[in-house]
């Protein structure tokens, strides 16, 4: 989870439009909703994902109290919170967990109907 957090914060983390720059993806759009698939795309907006922010966003309503003892007000989902602060962090670490089996499936369907080999695991 700490190496996708990593990959997620240093840019190297492999959405369409990421995968487009180095030619690993014939569309840096998101099938989904038509937008650029970026990191703040698939993190805030993108609707594939829409259940898995829902319920995370959700648990973090019921255990926010558990976090700095409640001083704070509930976070939003933004990025600010889950780039910017170490309990963001963690829910970025879950939300990334959560979504990466689909995601990477869409992936490799996507690139291996328009690559000859497959593509190898970076990390
Ligand atoms: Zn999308």
């Amino acid at each position: 989870m700490a190496a996708l957090v990593g990959q997620f914060l240093t840019g190297h983390f492999p959405t369409r439009a990421y995968l487009h720059r180095f030619g690993h993806s014939p569309s840096p759009v998101c099938e989904a909703c038509g937008d650029m698939d970026t990191r703040e795309h698939m993190l805030l907006d993108c609707m594939r994902w829409a259940f898995h922010r829902q319920r995370l966003h959700e648990e973090l309503r019921v255990t926010w109290p558990h976090y700095l003892r409640g001083e704070r007000p509930l976070p939003s989902w933004s990025w600010d919170f889950l780039v910017g602060s170490s309990v963001g962090r963690l829910w970025l670490g879950k939300f990334l967990s959560a979504v990466r089996p689909r995601w990477q499936m869409l992936d490799q369907f996507h690139c291996t109907s328009s690559m000859e080999d497959s593509p190898e695991e970076s990390d």
